[in-house]
């Protein structure tokens, strides 16, 4: 019985792309060609040039947006709309048949906080059919455009939803991110394909459906 107190007090703080569904083999390069035919047709560049600041920024910041606002004034809203345009998004998501049975069967709160834009992160819930399993999804707009891993984001959704980060659990495949979720307090799963996890990850997993196998060397109290 206390055990079933404590795991339904578990707070489960998803990511989303390449957490939740595998998006390296359509939606990442389609994002990668939109956002680097943004950089030519607004700052006036080659493709090659567009492409290695459209990285540069990325790797800078957590996601190309916050360079082109930084650095060029771009409207956040303009940029999300003309990037975010996908031929045919549900042939795009690859599905794990699964994941709906697994979030279904584990037990606490659960929240979707992914760095893209919430008309996207929206649809991509309802095409992966787990749209109803989530209490909430945070989406960029709702983070002011400062994306993972700046601990702004963070804060709104501590606030937002008035939660204990001790209480939560943040699933990810990015790791800067999972190393702020460690300094704010939170529980960390990375879910990567790589062999080696840095001392800040709790979990490691190579698919997000073995999860549920581990919850239970989760010891959450706050302290
Ligand atoms: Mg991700």
């Amino acid at each position: 019985m206390v055990q079933n107190k404590a795991r339904r007090r578990r707070i489960w703080i998803f990511d989303l792309d390449e957490t939740l569904h595998n998006s390296l083999k359509y939606i990442i390069p389609h994002l990668r060609k939109t956002m680097t035919a943004y950089l030519q047709t607004h700052l006036n560049l080659d493709e090659d040039n567009a492409n290695q600041l459209r990285v540069d920024y990325w790797r800078r910041y957590g996601l190309t947006l916050t360079g082109m606002m930084r650095h060029h004034q771009t409207d956040p809203r303009h940029f999300l709309y003309e990037t975010h345009q996908f031929p045919d998004l549900p042939h795009m998501i690859l599905r794990e048949p699964l994941l709906r049975t697994m979030l279904q069967r584990l037990p606490g709160r659960k929240i979707i906080f992914s760095n893209a834009p919430q008309k996207y992160t929206k649809a991509v819930v309802r095409i992966l059919r787990i749209d109803k399993l989530f209490e909430e999804v945070i989406s960029l707009e709702h983070m002011h455009y400062r994306p993972k891993p700046a601990s702004y984001g963070f804060f709104r959704l501590i606030a937002k939803l008035r939660l204990n980060p001790r209480f939560c659990i943040m699933v990810e495949d990015q790791l800067r991110n999972l190393k702020t979720a460690k300094r704010l307090g939170m529980k960390t799963v990375w879910v990567s394909r790589s062999k080696k996890a840095p001392s800040y990850v709790d979990l490691h997993v190579t698919n997000v459906l073995h999860l549920p196998r581990h919850i239970d060397q989760f010891e959450l109290a706050p302290r």
